[in-house]
């Protein structure tokens, strides 16, 4: 992380008896792409609008550059917020909806033009400025809202949930739109979604919330990798859980056998006896026709197949194993798609488990 531009220590808010941020430490990096990943309910939007200042703490401190917020109204923090794309004016032009956010900054009418210019250049809608707002599409109006919060060059931008209108097809061209955007201009951006594909694409960082709190807070790629409980794992993209057990730096799973262990893999503690062994579907494998692998072999019988073009997902049930697990392969030309009740060899690397505490 570059040097913090927020800090937030030991956030705390009560609505009446309702503790909905418990304890929020965090600290957000200058120029860094920021996500609050979690559940309906989590208390995500609610620490967005406690660092826009719409929302009073009920204790604990939240800086800005350095500076206390506490008291500080929105308009004087250095903040700006993208709501929903539908919250553009469909009355008015592009041009006009993109210097509202002006309305009240002291500058002549040919520099809010010219700053209305850029603002629009920024969000690729240079040509669209006469345009009437309602005759655009989704994605056009998620840029128009963009390029109204960017008029007044925030140090920080926050984004709630600013993509859920749009189906998924322009939502994910808006998602790499909006990473290339928030480089280019450079500054801080904190999205707020409930969307973990969404978070693991955009993010430098991600904080986890559950119920109020941070549960874990890494890049994508540790979060994905080495998450520090079931439930930041289960959140988080598909996991398959084994029940096993842990002795002396090894492993022993159900269907899969004995294998070492290192304390990498136990990201949320050390764990000994009873533990759930956590792997992702594609870091297990089904080993076609002649095929070898230089990882563990075991066996087992297709009990699911569910095919999606790209790829399929097998539900194998291994050998010595009750439940079945998940394996997700890649389609690729010349290999059949295999059928249930198949019998088929299984490839799984130890090095992908992660071990959590039963
Ligand atoms: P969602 O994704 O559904 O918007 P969220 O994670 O953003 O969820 P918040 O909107 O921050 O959640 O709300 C957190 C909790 O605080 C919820 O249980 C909500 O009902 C409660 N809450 C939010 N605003 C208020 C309010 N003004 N008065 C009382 N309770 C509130």
């Amino acid at each position: 992380m570059t040097a913090p531009l927020i800090t937030l220590r030991d956030v705390n808010k009560y609505y009446g008896d309702y503790h909905a941020l418990r304890g929020i430490s965090a600290e957000i990096g200058a120029g860094e792409f920021f996500s609050l990943l979690g559940p309906s309910g989590c208390g995500k939007t609610t620490l967005l609008r406690a660092i826009a200042g719409f929302e009073e703490i009920s204790s604990g401190v939240i800086t800005l550059s350095g500076g206390d917020m506490a008291g500080v109204p929105p308009n004087e923090r250095p903040t700006n917020m993208v709501f929903q794309s539908y919250a553009i004016f469909p009355h008015l032009t592009v041009a006009q909806n993109v210097g509202f956010g002006l309305r009240r900054a002291a500058m002549s009418a040919a520099e809010k033009t010219r700053a209305i210019g850029e603002a629009l250049d920024m969000v690729g809608l240079g040509q669209y400025g006469s345009r009437a707002a309602h005759a655009l599409s989704g994605g056009q109006r998620q840029r128009v809202a963009l390029a109204r919060a960017l008029i007044l060059k925030p140090k920080v931008l926050l984004l709630d949930e600013p993509l859920s209108a749009l189906d998924r097809k322009k939502r994910e061209e808006m998602q790499v739109e909006l990473i290339k955007l928030q480089r280019d201009v450079g500054i801080t951006f904190i999205l707020v979604t409930h969307d973990q594909e969404e978070a693991l694409v955009m993010s430098d960082r991600i904080a986890v919330m559950f119920e109020g709190e941070i549960a874990q807070l890494d890049d994508p790629e540790v979060l994905y990798r080495r998450p520090n409980s079931r439930r930041v794992a289960d959140f988080i993209g598909v996991m398959n859980f084994l029940p096993g057990r842990v002795q002396e730096g090894s492993v022993e799973v159900a269907g899969l056998g004995t294998a070492p262990l290192e304390t990498g893999q136990m990201p949320g503690g050390a764990v000994s006896g009873d533990c759930e062994v956590g792997l992702r579907p594609e870091t297990l494998s089904i080993l076609f026709e002649g095929e070898t692998t230089r990882a563990r072999e075991t066996e087992g019988v297709i009990d699911e197949v569910v095919y999606y073009g790209d790829m399929t997902y097998y539900d194998v049930r291994l050998d010595g194993s009750a439940a079945p697990v998940r394996i997700s392969m890649r389609n690729v030309v010349g290999r059949e798609v295999l059928a249930v009740g198949a019998r088929t060899r299984v490839a799984w690397d130890p090095r992908a488990m992660v071990v959590f505490g039963a």
